[in-house]
């Protein structure tokens, strides 16, 4: 079984300890090629660091919303003189993560806006994909996304929403990731969504070090568990894991132009 992990953050000193450890013991399990991503300006150069010490990850670059309030003006100039640089690297392979996130109340939605806009456009400008963070953002992330129109699209990383949200983001093209949320079994809502999504629209990820799978409670997750994670997530959608591997893993290699 061959997978991606579509979605980690790797760089994080929570690996530090053991990081190539346990990237060799990802690749034993079958998860070859995982995507690291940027999410303020004070990690990116750790992030390019990292993925040019291993041919098979790739980088993302963005400024995710959370960190509203440490983003500056000029990070967003970098980000640009990043892409610039960076255009064509096999290695360069989307914009992100940045978003919305309309859970956390204290994040100015006005500046969030902002700061998505200027992204998105990034992505259209570079010809990258964009991966998207989404918190109770659905209705605002799809009317800008139409007004956008992003040729490539990308991924709504960890997939939260309705079946209604899923239709309006495949029809723009996007691919909906999948990771440790959906294996919890209280989870029903999520369950009845997933189970009828095109196969052709999902990508698995883990979100490393966050959302743990229910298999791996209260732990750092890692690619490592993106295996069980698949298999957690196979039978709900009423296929084999090895039918959602083989297909997450050609979606994301059509997001990613691998
Ligand atoms: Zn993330």
């Amino acid at each position: 079984m061959e997978l991606i992990d579509s979605h980690t953050h790797l760089d994080f000193p929570d690996f530090d300890a053991d990081r190539q450890a346990l990237l060799a013991k990802s690749r034993a399990l079958g998860v070859k090629r995982m995507v690291v991503l940027g999410v303020y300006q004070r990690n990116w150069q750790r992030v390019w660091d990292l993925v040019q010490s291993d041919a098979h990850l790739y980088a993302a670059f963005g400024l995710h919303p959370v960190y509203l309030d440490e983003h500056r003006p000029a990070d967003l100039t970098e980000l640009a003189g990043r892409l610039t640089r960076l255009a064509g690297h096999r290695q360069l392979c989307a914009v992100g993560e940045f978003g919305l996130d309309y859970f956390l109340e204290t994040l100015d939605r006005e500046r969030q806006q902002t700061l998505f806009e200027a992204q998105l456009q990034l992505a259209a400008d570079f010809q990258l994909p964009a991966l998207l963070h989404v918190r109770r953002s659905h209705a605002a992330v799809i009317a800008t996304l139409k007004r956008f129109k992003l040729k490539r699209a990308g991924i709504i990383h960890a997939f939260a929403g309705s079946r209604e949200e899923a239709r309006e983001y495949i029809k723009l093209g996007f691919k909906l990731g999948l990771g440790g949320a959906p294996t919890w079994p209280q989870a029903l809502r999520l369950h009845k969504v997933i189970a009828d999504l095109p196969l052709e629209s999902v990508v698995l990820e883990t979100d490393s070090p966050d959302m743990a799978p229910a298999m791996y409670p209260n732990q750092r997750n890692s690619p490592a568990h993106l295996p069980a994670i698949c298999s957690a997530l196979a039978p709900i959608m009423a296929i084999s894991p090895e039918q959602l591997a083989a297909a997450s893993t050609a979606n994301a290699c059509e997001v990613f132009n691998w």
